[in-house]
């Protein structure tokens, strides 16, 4: 049997069948930049990046060369001593994370990153409820998946966290409506990104943090997928100049290669630590090897200066894409993001699920937004070249006619 069908028997048949029917039934070999190749030897551009993570694209040499050093010296924390890599790369996101935030709690996902910004957020306000935004994600262990409200995730495993409040985003008076005297704090996503590359009205982010500063409440931006120069800032939150109380960051920060998530906040908020040490904690977060690849991540982001890499291909890319979507109204409905944060809203779903795999056939790889299956989300790497951009837009062209030829007397 190979990979594939082990993969189909042994994992998840379900997914396995998504990807047939994609196309994609296939195993991958190695990847490098901005390629990946399949056992077969078939090259597929990548233009999803592992949904934000892959900001440096595959194997970025610096990281996987800091990786390699570290993984020669020692990899694994023996937590009962303290680790140089992790205390370093607390110290520099408390410098390049905007306002005061300055303590960092390290996970390994964005999960992880959120269940600590949760339970933080109800330690030091005493407070139990989360406001939290329709169509927003923040993962799916169960606090996070409490503050992602989509039925389908939710209510098979509900009972769920109480205390949730969910309100429209990019709409800061529901924000206001809904704080009440039990509120603990806010959490949004800068830019909506499994929800469909929902972008709020200008001064949405200036307006919570208005509201929230006036009653109290806590602030939390979610840039899981939003980070780490992504939308052309390297936090998008920037965008707004404002600060939240609590920054979750996970995807892009391992650079990568290594999985690594964290949140990074005012020092007040970690107070809890004080009195109790280890009322949260976890075995491998922040460990050596992953706080390695993003102490390297966050220089190579920096130096190379990718945010504005991205908004200028953003830029380009969306360009593109518009031109095609004024020759193909009947498939595709908008065009809408921020640097390479960008989502191609089809006018059906199963029209952009077809117009995936004509694409993935083409060597080209996407992917829905998880809670807004009408849009495919392009998230290339931010080193990106103009090159990689007109392939897979010529790629796209043939994409769309072929699957307007498919649907030629249905639509
Ligand atoms: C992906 C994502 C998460 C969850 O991260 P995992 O590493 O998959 O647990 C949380 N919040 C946002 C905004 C995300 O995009």
């Amino acid at each position: 049997m190979n990979a594939f069908e082990l993969y189909e028997r042994h994992v998840n048949p379900g997914l396995a069948g998504l990807l047939r029917f994609t196309g994609l039934d296939v195993v991958e070999d190695h990847a490098e930049g901005m390629y990946v190749w399949d056992t077969q030897g078939k090259r597929y551009l990548d233009f999803l990046g592992l949904y934000g993570t892959l900001n440096l694209g595959h194997r970025h040499p610096r990281v996987v060369e800091a990786v390699k050093r570290q993984l020669d010296r020692m990899p694994m924390s023996v937590r009962v001593m303290i680790s140089e890599p992790t205390a370093r790369l607390a110290a520099r996101l408390a410098e390049i994370t905007p306002g005061d935030l300055s303590m960092t709690f390290f996970g390994n996902s964005g999960a992880e990153a959120v269940e600590a910004a949760f339970k933080l957020a109800r330690m030091h306000t005493g407070k139990p409820e989360i406001v939290t935004t329709e169509k927003g994600f923040h993962g799916k262990t169960m606090g996070a998946l409490s503050l992602t409200p989509k039925p389908e995730y939710q209510e098979p495993v509900a009972p769920l966290v109480p205390g949730v409040k969910v309100v429209p985003f990019g709409d800061a008076d529901a924000v206001a409506a809904a704080i009440g005297p039990d509120t603990a704090a806010v959490i949004v996503e800068p830019i909506q990104g499994e929800g469909g590359i929902n972008l709020p009205p200008e001064g949405y982010l200036r307006e919570l943090r208005r509201i929230t500063a006036e009653r109290g409440v806590l602030l939390i931006f979610d840039e899981v997928q939003t980070g780490m120069g992504r939308t052309g800032r390297l936090w998008a939150s920037e965008w707004e100049g404002v600060a939240p109380d609590l920054l979750t960051s996970a995807k892009a920060l391992g650079g990568g290669v290594m999985p690594i998530g964290a949140v990074v906040g005012r020092a007040e908020l970690f107070e809890p630590f004080l009195e109790n040490p280890l009322v949260h904690s976890s075995t491998f977060g922040g460990n050596p090897l992953a706080a390695a690849a993003a102490l390297a991540a966050i220089e190579v982001t920096l130096e190379e200066d990718l945010p504005a890499r991205a908004l200028a291909m953003g830029e380009r890319l969306m360009q593109g894409l518009r031109e095609l979507a004024a020759r193909f109204p009947e498939l595709i409905a908008e065009v809408r993001g921020k640097g390479l944060l960008v989502g191609l809203e089809f006018t059906d779903a199963d029209i952009g699920a077809i117009a995936i795999s004509e694409l993935a056939a083409r060597g080209v790889l996407t992917a829905f937004g998880l809670n807004n299956p009408k849009v495919v989300r392009l998230e290339p790497p931010l080193i990106v070249e103009e090159v990689h951009i007109q392939e897979a837009l010529e790629a796209l062209e043939q994409s769309l006619k072929a699957t307007l030829e498919m649907l030629s007397g249905v639509l």
